[in-house]
Formats: C-alpha cells, sequence, structure tokens
C-alpha cells in the first residue's frame, strides 16, 4: 500500500536543514541553546506551519507542532527526536526522525485522514549532552525531572550554567516546570525513528529495525588530585602522582567490561585531561571520563562499584584524593510490545525486511519509556559511521520508516481502528 511518503520532500527538508551548524564544511555543530538551535528551531516551526501544525516551544525549548485529533481531549501519539547535535557530528542523527515525523504529518494531511488522537512533531532540545556533560534535557523536562537547581548545577566548558544559557537563548528558566507534562492523561505513546548509528541493519541487509530496548548509562566525571612536583629531582617514592593513580585505574575499565556478564556490556574512557600538563612536571590533577551502559543494571552498577573501590585502593596507597562526579544515569529501557506488534504487522504488509534489536546508543526514547508506550524505528546508517561529518543514510530508508509509521498511525489510531 502506497501512503504517498515523498522522498523528495524528505530529501529537501534534509538538506534544508543542513545549514544550521557552526562548522559548516566540518559536519553538523548544532549545540543547545545557540544560535544555530535557534536558526533551525525558526526554519523547522516554519515547516510544521505549513504541514498544517499547531506549533509551540515548551518552557524547555522543546518545539512541539501538533495537530487536533477526532476526538480532541484524546491523548497525543508523538514522533519526536532531536534538534541538537554532537560536535561535527551527521546531518541525519535526530533530525532524520523529525523530518520523518513531519513527513507522515504531511501525507496524513493529503490523504485527508485525521487520526482519533492529536497528533505532535517533536523536536527535543538538548538530547547529546554535549555542551553540559549531561543528556536528554528536553526529554527529561518534559517528563518533569529537570528543576531549577538543575539549570544551576551544569556548566559548559567556559563556566556558562544551563540556567544562563537559557536566558541568553531567550527562555525563562524560573519556568522549568511549565515543561512538564500531564502524560498520563496528554500522551498515549511517543515513537522515535532514528538512524541506527550501527553496521547491523546494513550487514544484514535489513530496512527497518525495531527497537525493543535501550541500554542503561551511567556517566561520570573523575578527578584525581595529588601534588606537582619537580620532575627529575623528587625520588618516586616522594611523589604523588595523578597520572599514575588515574592510569592504573583507567587500565581496568575494559577489562571490567569484557568481563561482565552481557555482552552488551561497554566501558569508555573518552576524556583526559591532564593538570599542569607538562613534560617536566610530576601531574597534579587528572580528570577523565567514565561511561558504561549495558542493558542489564547490574553489570553498570558492579563495574561502577568496582571503579570506586579502585580509586579508593589506589589513590589510598599513593595518597591522592578524587572525587566522583555524576553526571548522567539512567536504567536500560525496554520498549513497548503492543507498539512493536503494530510496527511489527505494518513492516510485513508492506514488505520491508525487519529485525528485532536492542540499541547501544541513549535515545529520548529512555526517558520516556518507563512511562510513556515507547517505541523506536532504527533505519541504516551507512558502513555504521556516525557522529562524524560522513554519517549517511539513504532518504528512500527513511521513507521507508515513515510508511511504516503512518501506516501503524492509520491502522490502529483512525477510524475504523482501535
Ligand atoms: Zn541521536
Amino acid at each position: 500500500m502506497n501512503h504517498q511518503i515523498s522522498t523528495s520532500r524528505i530529501q529537501q527538508d534534509m538538506e534544508l536543514f543542513e545549514q544550521f551548524t557552526s562548522t559548516p564544511g566540518q559536519g553538523i555543530t548544532r549545540l543547545p541553546f545557540t544560535v544555530d538551535v535557534r536558526g533551525c528551531v525558526t526554519k523547522l516551526t516554519e515547516r510544521m506551519k505549513s504541514a498544517g501544525l499547531a506549533v509551540y516551544e515548551d518552557a524547555a525549548g522543546n518545539l512541539v507542532g501538533r495537530k487536533a485529533g477526532v476526538y480532541p481531549d484524546a491523548p497525543a501519539l508523538i514522533i519526536g527526536s532531536h534538534i541538537d547535535s554532537v560536535k561535527s557530528g551527521g546531518n541525519f542523527d535526530g533530525m532524520a526522525g523529525i523530518i520523518v515525523g513531519l513527513e507522515v504529518v504531511r501525507m496524513l494531511r493529503d490523504a485527508g485522514i485525521t487520526l482519533n488522537h492529536p497528533i505532535e512533531v517533536m523536536a527535543t532540545h538538548d538530547e547529546e549532552g554535549m555542551r553540559f556533560g549531561t543528556g536528554f534535557f528536553g526529554t527529561k523536562a518534559m517528563m518533569g525531572e529537570v528543576d531549577e537547581e538543575y539549570l544551576h548545577r551544569y556548566k559548559d566548558a567556559d563556566g556558562v550554567s544551563i540556567y544562563d544559557a537559557m536566558i541568553c537563548y531567550g527562555l525563562d528558566p524560573h519556568r522549568i516546570k511549565e515543561a512538564a507534562r500531564d502524560y498520563e492523561r496528554e500522551i498515549a505513546a511517543f515513537f522515535e525513528v532514528h538512524i541506527e548509528q550501527g553496521p547491523v541493519l546494513e550487514n544484514t541487509n535489513t530496512q527497518l529495525g525495531l527497537v525493543d530496548c535501550i541500554v542503561g548509562m551511567q556517566r561520570y566525571m573523575i578527578t584525581v588530585t595529588g601534588r606537582p612536583d619537580h620532575a627529575g629531582t623528587t625520588p618516586m617514592d616522594m611523589r604523588v602522582d595523578a597520572m599514575d593513580c588515574a592510569s592504573q585505574v583507567i587500565a581496568q575499565v575494559s577489562k571490567l567490561a569484557v568481563e561482565a556478564s552481557s555482552d552488551s556490556t561497554v566501558a569508555t574512557v573518552g576524556f583526559a585531561k591532564v593538570e599542569p600538563c607538562a613534560m617536566n612536571i610530576v601531574p597534579q590533577e587528572v580528570t577523565f571520563s567514565l561511561d558504561v551502559r549495558s542493558k542489564k543494571q547490574q553489570d553498570i552498577d558492579d563495574i561502577v562499584a568496582k571503579v570506586r573501590e579502585e580509586l579508593t585502593r589506589i589513590c589510598g596507597e599513593k595518597g591522592a584524593t578524587f572525587t566522583v562526579d555524576e553526571k548522567l544515569n539512567t536504567a536500560p529501557a525496554h520498549l513497548d510490545e503492543k507498539l512493536l506488534k503494530q510496527l511489527y504487522q505494518s513492516c510485513e504488509k508492506l514488505g520491508f525486511s525487519h529485525r528485532r534489536m536492542c540499541s547501544g546508543a541513549g535515545h529520548d526514547a529512555l526517558q520516556t519509556a518507563p512511562k510513556i508506550d515507547t517505541v523506536m524505528v532504527f533505519v541504516p546508517s551507512k558502513e555504521g559511521r556516525s557522529h562524524c561529518p560522513v554519517e549517511w543514510t539513504e532518504y528512500s530508508d527513511l521513507a521507508n520508516a515513515a510508511m511504516v509509521l503512518a501506516d501503524t498511525l492509520i491502522t490502529n489510531y483512525s477510524k475504523g481502528g482501535q
């Protein structure tokens, strides 16, 4: 069945939003609460309005385009993904899911179909956590999990807090709680279409991934503090070398993940900074990140506990001190079986190849899944590449996801459906 999803409309929109980056020619850099996101939001508002949506920006900077359903008080069906990016990332991460949502709404309008429920296309804000080292800001705020204290707690590399960044961006941080939605009453389901960001779909020649779980994540920034001394004149037994301590802990991180019980468990130290960072000075301070993910909560907890234990032991032996600053803590999420079945049936009906899979990357759906019926659809990423400028997904693959989503909505949520 052809729902008149337009691949060329999808392509035009995807290309239109490529311009909103602070690193033209070097991938997409669209950090939250910047002119780049503001430009993107302004353009997206126009596109949503021309698709017949009523548009508003919530107190967290999420952009929502809404179309009433047959039953105006019915809870909404949301199709959403994020508008922000990492540094020098690709054009498909996040934006693809928003544009697919927009295309589904346009197709419904063209076909003269009004769903029983209101439908919303949502562009969530600050999902990546690139600027403030957090993540999922917009959806957390939507779920009522962000307060003013949170806005003061996290700062970017220049010392600007989320609170101050919001003011600069034109939002009132005092009103952050207004972004919270009465989700039990207002939201029926959350659909997120996203690029896979991995090689599985392409390598198995599969058109669509039906995501049934998302790994849980914990992120920390750990600082080990020793004492700066002359690297030539200070005997080995008289120094407190922060690098010596930190590196012994870091060396165990990969091993802990490899030895964990689930093969979905991964652990990464992707950031490290040394002070004063000179060849001839014993390092005073080493700050490093720890990112642990798994579909098994116990594996995450075990690795983090072991790292803390080792920090205590090694720093204790050497006379160094340490701090562990939690940046993110989300539990693994299992996505909604009823929605998975609906999408499965649409894939079968439309003849798309599909497979169930677990997402190793965090997504907004991770935030909504514990409380709202949530599901994700993955589309293939060329060579599995993502978070880099060469990130690529065929526009026709995005159209496939839009067709499946549209079919699921029409079959299950319009007259004659449920
Ligand atoms: Zn993403």
